[in-house]
């Protein structure tokens, strides 16, 4: 049988010094998780992962590479003998096919390992593009070339030419554990994709306010939490039925029209329903063993998100808080949502809970004790306590996911 061969350039993870080679394990871990469905053998030597499969696995081992975490770039290989002549068969080989899809002009750049080869890189260059130039094939352009033809000589020969970009960062699993506020927005997809480029694991949590929030709202959620999977490999998602809560809030704005420092308790509703998440995330943080709490937000976004705000929500939580957004504009956040393929899911016209409740005029420089006072007031501890006993967990597998669109064992 015919196997084909992808190389990988691992990325940061070379700079790790003495974890490298947990970095590594890792790595590997996390790749043969995405190939549990197909035949594929993975291995890492020297900064580069090779995955090697039938051709009926390439489709599997694509989508791997594609969603990996902790790869700068992969590209599909045409493994050949070490000598010159193989060498210039799979150039010519690759060159042909380039020509097929319009390219005019090309570079060939060289690599070697293999330092008893009689060529050095440079002369391995030149003689395997001498055929191509007297053919008149394709024209030499080192600077822009519409194609790079790449020579790799190690304990194998690869050729190739397309190289297509990876995820970067470092393997999931390498840095430690977050619980995820995850909405139906843009934003929060795109702070758990972050979080997990640094290598770490994420779980979801979701507050849903049925009826106020639809069955399409809660299923935006889960379709998201499952497109975030492809990079996280495992997530979960609790979802914590949230409408006795937001009643609260609602009844405490009638029952005490006034906050202590004279504005309306009502502008303080979209906060006070923050606080509330945030008491929640905690007790569930706890329970998960995660470490911290990542949220969507960007400072000065919204009315809810100004410094002085994210300090009152901060006042409701014994784990740090970590923002990956916080310095990020919409048209930054909004460019990796179409990257990692959310943006379209999130854009979907479906309420979440905060726009149904949310006041006319929202605090915008709130205080902590104003703030804490009027949770205080609300007495929604045991409220909260039954939303995070009653959660309901759905779970996103990347290797089902994989499986299920590309298997073939
Ligand atoms: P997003 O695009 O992520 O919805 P946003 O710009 O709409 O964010 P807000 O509605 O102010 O901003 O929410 C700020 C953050 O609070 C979100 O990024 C998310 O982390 C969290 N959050 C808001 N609503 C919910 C919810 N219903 N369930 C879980 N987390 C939520
Ligand atoms: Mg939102």
């Amino acid at each position: 049988m015919e196997m084909i061969t992808y190389l990988a350039k691992v990325g940061e993870l070379t700079l790790k010094g003495g974890n490298i080679r947990e970095f590594e394990r890792r790595l590997i871990q996390n790749t043969q998780l995405y190939l549990e469905s197909i035949k594929s053998k993975v291995t890492l030597r020297a900064g580069r992962m090779y995955i090697d499969c039938e051709p009926s696995g390439c489709e599997a081992v694509e989508f791997a590479l594609s969603h990996l975490i902790g790869i700068t770039g992969w590209a599909k290989t045409r493994i050949c003998e070490k000598n010159i002549d193989s060498i210039k068969d799979a150039v010519m080989q690759e060159a042909l096919f380039a020509k097929e899809r319009g390219a005019k002009t090309f570079k060939i750049e060289s690599r070697r390992s293999e330092k008893n080869f009689p060529l050095n890189s440079y002369e391995l260059s030149c003689e395997a593009a001498s055929d191509i130039c007297e053919q008149d094939l394709l024209k030499v352009d080192v600077h822009k070339p519409d194609v790079t033809i790449n020579i790799e000589l190690r304990e194998r020969c690869f050729v190739y030419s397309d190289t297509i970009k990876g995820c970067r960062g470092l393997p999931v699993g390498t840095g430690g554990k977050g619980l995820l506020l995850l909405s139906g927005g843009i934003d929060s997809p795109v702070a758990g994709y972050r979080m997990m480029r640094r290598g770490m694991k994420v779980e979801c949590c979701y507050f849903h306010a049925y009826p106020y929030t639809s069955d399409e709202a809660r299923k935006k959620v889960e379709d998201l939490a499952q497109i975030i999977s492809h990079y996280g490999l495992e997530t979960h998602v609790n979802i914590i039925p949230f409408t006795d809560v937001q009643m609260k809030i609602k009844k405490l704005a009638s029952e005490m029209p006034e906050a202590p420092d004279g504005l309306k308790t009502e502008s303080y509703s979209t906060l006070l329903l923050r606080m509330c998440m945030m008491k929640t995330a905690n007790l569930l943080a706890k329970q998960i063993h995660s470490q911290c709490i990542i949220t969507g937000e960007s400072l000065g976004q919204v009315a809810s998100q100004t410094v002085e705000n994210m300090e009152v929500t901060e006042s409701c939580s014994d784990f740090s808080l970590l923002r990956p957004l916080v310095g990020m504009d919409k048209e930054e956040i909004v460019e990796t949502s179409k990257f990692i393929g959310t943006y379209e899911t999130s854009i979907l016209p479906y309420e979440d809970c905060c726009v149904l409740f949310s006041p006319k005029h929202p605090v915008i420089r709130a205080k902590v004790e104003v703030a804490q006072e009027l949770y205080k007031a609300m007495q929604v501890d045991d409220l909260i306590q039954e939303a995070f006993e009653k959660r309901e967990v759905k779970q996103f597998l990347v290797r089902d996911f994989v499986e299920e669109n590309y298997g073939s064992k």
